[in-house]
């Protein structure tokens, strides 16, 4: 088999060190060409070291000017780039193979619809992406034969759990519901008179998952699930009446789909992501991911929720989100970066993240979602007017 070329978009995060895990595996399948990060010189550094990737950029001139000399003096020939640029030419060059879009937020945009655009296959870890542009996203994957896999654990699940053919259409495939679980995250049993005074630390010690922190706080309010509720409807085609979230707070099973003859196919596995990342880079064969074999008599036994859309507002806007369409999931996606963002930085409670991300909606104009420009105007009117909404303390 050929080796592949692998570009890791945001390759020192949590999914960029499980992916570089898998890879460090399996030398003779993979290879790492391009490792892409935001601002970590010392750990893309010593990501260089290891894996003498061809290319390492980082997202700005003088970062990726440190990063040249510490490369040249340890005498590798890793070629250093910056800006979003590289990392649009990072996903299409064409010795590349598959591109591992793990860049948090936003900012993972234009280099994953790159990667779309020039045919690759595409581990979408990044869910920003699809809540943002999911119509131009899928059109792009389409139109140019990329092969799209969920990286996302759910949606692994979901894929794993689907027939092969489900593009022809859920209902066709006599599927009646999809499944997607949740934790919960660690507020699930809190009081709510606490909430309000939740740190940072307290939202980011998920019970069963180690990740970012943006995501760790979004599983926190749950927004994490209402991400994931809208990057189902476009990865499956699924009507949002058909997206049921399941809390199950063990996270073992990782979500299912359940059919007109009354089966459920669901996926389970230990809690650890090296297991979709390496169901997706190898595809449609399975490899080793260094997880160890799920203990079903340790676990002895599963619980099921359903959620509650008061404690988790969050959840409830993203479904709305849906139904409203347009530029309504990008508003709402940028409104929440900044919500999150302010949380962690001990500006804002983590109650009134949802309060502040409902008034973005209901402040910012809507437009079509009609080509990439629209979407990038309203992300950055969103940021704008949630920014300034933060700090004149106005929403409730
Ligand atoms: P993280 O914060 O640990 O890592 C983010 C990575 O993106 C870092 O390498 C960072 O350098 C890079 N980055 C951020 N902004 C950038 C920019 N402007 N330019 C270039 N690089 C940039 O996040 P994570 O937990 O690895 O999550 C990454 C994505 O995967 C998110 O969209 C998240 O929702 C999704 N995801 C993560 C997990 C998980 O278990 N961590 C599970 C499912 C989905
Ligand atoms: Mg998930």
């Amino acid at each position: 088999m050929k080796q592949q070329n692998i570009t890791i978009l945001g390759s020192t995060g949590s999914i960029g060190v499980s992916t570089l895990d898998v890879i460090r595996r399996h030398p003779e399948r993979y290879r790492a060409f391009a490792l892409c990060a935001h601002s970590q010189v010392d750990k893309l550094f010593e990501q260089c070291r290891e894996f003498h990737p061809v290319f390492a950029v980082l997202r700005d001139a003088e970062l990726a000017g440190q990063l040249a000399d510490l490369c040249r003096n340890a005498g590798l020939s890793t070629e250093v780039r910056h800006g979003v640029g590289a990392l649009v030419e990072m996903s299409s060059l064409p010795e590349v193979d598959a591109v591992m879009a793990a860049i948090v937020g936003a900012a993972g945009l234009e280099p994953t619809l790159a990667a779309a655009q020039a045919g690759k296959r595409v581990m979408l870890a990044n869910k920003e992406v699809l809540v943002m542009a999911g119509e131009l996203f899928m059109h792009a994957v389409r139109q140019h034969g990329a092969t799209l896999l969920p990286v996302d654990s759910e949606h692994n699940a979901i894929f794993q759990s689907l027939p092969a053919d489900f593009a022809r259409g859920l209902a066709q495939c006599g599927v009646q519901k999809i499944l997607l679980t949740a934790s919960g995250g660690p507020f699930r049993n809190t009081p709510l008179s606490e909430l309000a005074g939740v740190t940072p630390a307290q939202a980011c010690a998920h019970p069963n998952w180690v990740m970012g922190q943006k995501i760790s706080v979004d599983s926190a309010t749950m927004m994490n699930k209402g991400l994931e509720v809208i990057e189902a409807r476009w990865l499956f085609d699924a009507a949002p009446e058909m997206i049921q979230v399941v809390v199950h707070p063990q996270s073992v099973i990782h979500s299912a789909v359940q059919y007109a003859d009354g089966s459920v196919l669901a996926q389970l596995g230990n809690p650890d992501m090296r297991t979709p990342i390496a169901y997706a880079m190898a595809w449609p064969e399975r490899i080793a991911a260094g997880v160890p074999p799920l203990d079903l008599f340790k676990i002895a036994h599963l619980d099921f929720f359903a959620p509650d859309f008061e404690r988790f507002r969050c959840l409830q806007l993203a479904y709305d989100v849906l139904h409203i369409g347009g530029t309504a999931p990008a508003i709402l996606n940028a409104a929440n970066e900044v919500a999150v963002a302010a949380f962690l930085a001990g500006d804002l409670a983590f109650t009134a993240i949802a309060g502040l991300n409902e008034a973005t909606l209901q402040a910012v104009p809507l437009t079509s979602e009609g080509s990439l420009d629209d979407v990038l105007a309203a992300d950055a009117e969103a940021r704008r007017v949630a920014k300034r909404m933060l700090a004149e303390q106005v929403f409730a």
